[in-house]
């Protein structure tokens, strides 16, 4: 075997595996046919995440009112695009290149080109010069992980028409950019385009706007982030149509009937639909891996399946799973499978996976949604607690004038485990974190109230949160 763990794709699930795997001494290689980094690094987390700073200072700053509350008056606000673009393809090319050097490092052999299965333990790679060769490894791990979705009818052009592989440059700012879709990856770049000045009209074809969020928080979170904002909404209508150009069309139509209901002429269009995973070309058939709408069937080791089967020697991890398709889900599964070639017994723990949304303020969640949590209640018969704090209770959020938020905290009323939790807030992305971690532990809100938070912090919010539950049980 030329090594014993060959990772094909580059992204964050990719490279924790091959890091991971030479660091317990395999002879690994690391096959990347783009950028190195992947989406979270060049077209995902990290530069939304820089944009999203900039916005959030620009939307600070220009808020006359909210300093007014400090006794603070600022001066006329000025911001440059360009200037914004740059940090964020800055910062890309830092992280980009932090991450090669410490494979490199680590002693992971990196290869230019394009992988593909050719039979068991056999991978084939097309090098940019279009030379193949083959290498072998006794484990070959598949992370190759997903591109954006764009629904049939829509043309994209790069410019008037767009997905979040352009939006994240930030080439332009449109005086009126239309978003198709109203999931995390569209509400941020919702509040990174109004910060800017630019109209938005939010288009779901789900009846409701943030239709993958808690209810009760989607309800108190879009008060700002789409009601409080330059932002109309069009729920339960479909983007059947969208025509590039100088205005671009887009045709909506109902989306349970298909009627046509009008049609918009907007400056540009994101669309943010989704994403689709990247398998197509990995010649899988050569394993005989039938994938489920492109995601690769695995089981909760990174295990991949045929049927119930695992087939030997071969893993995949990351979004091409299609399991929470998060940047810390594909590291954390990339290390479980390497775990589990060199002989562990690891199984991935979705439950405990955190997810947020860097708007401001922020959203964050964890476990089950009150809707899976009910269910899982009368399935296995216990009653469901759920008890709320609120961000207006704080001495922390009062003092940053930041009192809006709530944080839903859902247990079990037997036991006081805790199930989930779904903040709106400040800093609620960090705020999850600690609940993220107690449902790691499957720990008791019983346990859980006996912790003590900094005074006076965010944390407190969550401290509220875990009394009035251990209250509920005492009851
Ligand atoms: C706008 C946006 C914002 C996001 N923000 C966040 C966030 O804040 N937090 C978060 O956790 N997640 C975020 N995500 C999601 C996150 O980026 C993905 O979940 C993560 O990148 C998945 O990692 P991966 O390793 O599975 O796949 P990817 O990052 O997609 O990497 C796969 C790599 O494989 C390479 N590849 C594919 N096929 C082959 C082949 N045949 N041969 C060689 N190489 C190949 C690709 O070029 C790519 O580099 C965001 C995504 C987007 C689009």
């Amino acid at each position: 075997m030329d090594f014993d763990v060959i990772v094909i794709g580059a992204g964050y699930g990719g490279f924790d595996a091959a890091k991971h795997a030479a660091d317990l001494g395999l002879k690994t290689a690391i096959i990347e046919f783009r950028e190195m980094g992947g989406t979270c690094v060049n077209r995902g987390c990290v530069p939304s995440k820089a944009l999203l700073a900039a916005a959030g200072r620009v939307r600070e700053l220009g808020d006359a009112a909210h300093l007014a509350g400090f006794g603070i008056t600022a001066g006329a606000l000025q911001f440059d695009r360009q200037g914004i673009a740059d940090h964020a393809a800055q910062l890309v090319a830092t992280i980009r290149g932090n991450l090669t050097k410490t494979l490199e490092r680590a002693g992971v052999t990196i290869v230019r080109g394009e992988g593909r299965l050719d039979g068991p333990q056999r991978v084939a790679v097309r090098e940019a010069s279009g030379i193949e060769r083959v290498l072998t490894a006794r484990d070959v791990i598949i992370a190759t992980g997903s591109d954006p979705f764009v629904p049939p009818g829509i043309t994209i052009d790069g410019e008037t028409v767009f997905t979040s592989d352009d939006a994240i440059r930030l080439a332009s700012l449109p005086q009126w950019l239309a978003i198709v879709g109203s999931g995390y990856i569209g509400l941020e770049f919702a509040d990174v385009y109004t910060a800017l000045g630019c109209e938005v009209t939010m288009i779901e074809a789900l009846d409701r706007v943030m239709p993958t969020f808690d209810p009760d928080i989607a309800k108190l979170a879009a008060r700002r982030l789409i009601e409080g904002r330059d932002i109309e909404t069009r729920a339960g209508v479909l983007a059947s149509r969208v025509t590039p150009g100088r205005p671009v069309t887009i045709e909506l139509v109902d989306a349970a009937s298909r009627e046509p209901v009008e049609t918009l002429e907007v400056d540009a269009v994101l669309v943010a639909t989704g994403r689709v995973p990247v398998s197509a070309t990995l010649n899988l058939a050569s394993v005989g891996v039938e994938t489920q709408r492109g995601f690769i069937p695995v089981d909760d080791g990174m295990r991949v399946l045929v049927g119930a089967e695992p087939v030997p020697h071969l893993w995949a991890v990351g979004d091409v799973t299609g399991k929470m398709m998060l940047a810390h889900t594909a590291a954390a599964q990339g290390v479980v499978a390497v775990e589990n070639i060199v002989g562990g017994e690891r199984r991935i723990d979705y439950r405990s996976i955190p997810a947020a949304t860097f708007t401001h303020p922020e959203i964050g969640s964890v476990g089950l949604l009150e809707a899976e949590a009910r269910r899982e209640a009368e399935e296995q018969g216990y009653e469901l607690g759920s008890v709320r704090s609120y961000f207006k209770a704080n001495s922390k959020a009062l003092a940053e004038l930041e009192s809006e938020g709530m944080l839903k905290l859902l247990f079990r009323k037997d036991t006081g485990e805790v199930l989930g939790a779904h903040i709106y807030g400040l800093h609620a992305a960090d705020l999850i974190q600690e609940i993220a971690n107690a449902i790691a532990r499957r720990q008791s809100v019983r346990e859980l109230v006996q912790e003590v938070h900094t005074h006076p912090t965010l944390s407190e919010v969550v401290e509220a949160a875990y009394k009035q539950a251990a209250h509920a049980l005492a009851a």
